[in-house]
């Protein structure tokens, strides 16, 4: 029986980027111990007063189909949130909550793009963007970002791809880089959006790990309110991967779209997952500051481990629970070093390439274990990148 293109063709058919996060699941369950730096999970598990607010609404009954655009209170609360963050006026009606930002990412595609037509993305980029297109039946359309702009996006590479696309998906705090967009980037894509009539999707959800300059919302620029979308997530601020809870924040004509997409699809999200969101966001600032600390202290380590080579150079870690490191000065490349930085010490990172060709020769690294372990590893793994590049 036939499947569809869509479907058989959501990757391309080739390489997803995970084998070598696969490789390291598989050698855990075979019984080797294995340093894991891949995935963007936090070591610490969901608050448990958090995890009270959950239990307690779900014992007190919400648990039967929510509201499906989500609760008046965490849209009216993620509003505010946005408001209180942006200075753009927002209202519930402009909110909608999804399972998590990786629906958001699907749904917001899917209210903007018909089959055939193009949809930017820019490389580096997460793993599950090109397939998040292909999957609504769209032609993922990708622009490279230069390692020695230090992967700030060059509005003049995104004019040049602009013709026939309607709509650039755009990340920051960046994962995988972890660069944070400047005003100067934001405001020269917000321009080439204007010019060439494209709808904007900002994937948000790293906006409360931000270490060094600040998080801005392009939907805070002039124009640009009514042509984006902005995906959130609880999943990184929260460390609620688990919870699948995230929202779209849009114009409420996109949003009115959106309620009817989720009604087809999804049905909405948990009642006692979003009374739990809705409790996590109320705590405010000292809850995501707690959550984002150990991530902000590795950071500050691994600039000193860093410092003290010459081999492994790292691209200015300015948000995100990663570090992206430059290895070409060993030879090799990101795959087959992350490969035999398996096979040799145990430790398993992400192949730059799994992100993209612009950040091929290039190794992305996970701030996820703890403290004295993260440092170890990292001097590992540039004791084995300077005999690399020695041999
Ligand atoms: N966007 C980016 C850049 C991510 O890194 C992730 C997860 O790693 C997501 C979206 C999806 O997160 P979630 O679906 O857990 O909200």
């Amino acid at each position: 029986m036939k499947l569809s293109h869509r479907i058989t063709h959501l990757t391309e058919g080739g390489s997803d980027g995970w084998e070598v996060f696969i490789r390291a699941r598989r050698m855990i369950a075979e019984g080797h111990a294995v340093t894991e730096l891949t995935i963007g999970e936090h070591d610490i598990r969901t608050d448990q007063s958090i995890l009270s607010a959950m239990e307690s609404s779900a014992r007190s009954g919400h648990t039967g189909y929510a509201m499906v655009p989500g609760t008046d209170l965490l849209r009216d609360t993620v509003a505010a949130r946005v408001q209180m963050r942006t200075g753009v006026a927002t209202t519930r009606n402009n909110v909608i909550i999804t399972p998590g930002g990786q629906a958001a990412l699907f749904a917001a595609h899917t209210a903007l793009c018909d089959p055939g037509d193009i949809a930017l993305y820019l490389d580096p980029y997460y793993a599950t963007y090109p397939g998040t297109i292909r999957g609504v039946g769209a032609v993922a359309k990708r622009i490279e970002t230069r390692a020695g702009d230090l992967f700030q996006p060059r509005a003049s590479d995104i004019d040049g791809a602009a013709g026939g696309a309607v709509s650039l998906l755009i990340n920051s705090p960046n994962n995988p880089t972890g660069v944070v967009y400047s005003a100067e980037t934001l405001s020269a894509i917000a321009e080439v959006c204007q010019r060439r009539d494209l709808w904007l999707i900002s994937d948000e959800v790293y906006d409360t790990q931000v270490w060094e300059g600040e998080h801005l919302s392009p939907r805070a620029l002039p124009g640009m309110a009514e042509r984006t979308l902005v995906v959130g997530s609880m999943s990184k601020s929260h460390a609620m991967t688990g919870s699948r809870c995230g929202w779209i924040v849009a114009p409420e004509g996109v949003i009115d779209h959106l309620i009817n997409l989720a009604t087809h699809t999804t049905y909405g999200v948990p009642g006692f997952i979003q009374d739990a969101a809705n409790y996590a966001l109320s705590v405010g600032q000292p809850l995501e500051d707690k959550i984002a600390a150990p991530f902000r202290r590795r950071r500050a380590l691994a600039i000193e481990v860093l410092a003290a080579q010459q081999v492994v150079t790292l691209i200015p870690a300015q948000g995100a629970m990663y570090l992206m490191l430059d290895i070409r000065a060993t030879g090799l490349s990101g795959d087959v070093f992350a490969n035999a930085l398996l096979d040799t010490h145990a430790i398993a990172v992400m192949p730059g390439e799994s992100f993209g060709a612009a950040a091929a020769g290039h190794i992305r690294v996970a701030m996820t274990i703890d403290d004295e372990k993260f440092v170890t590893s990292l001097q590992t793994l540039c004791e084995f990148a300077a005999q690399l590049a020695e041999g």
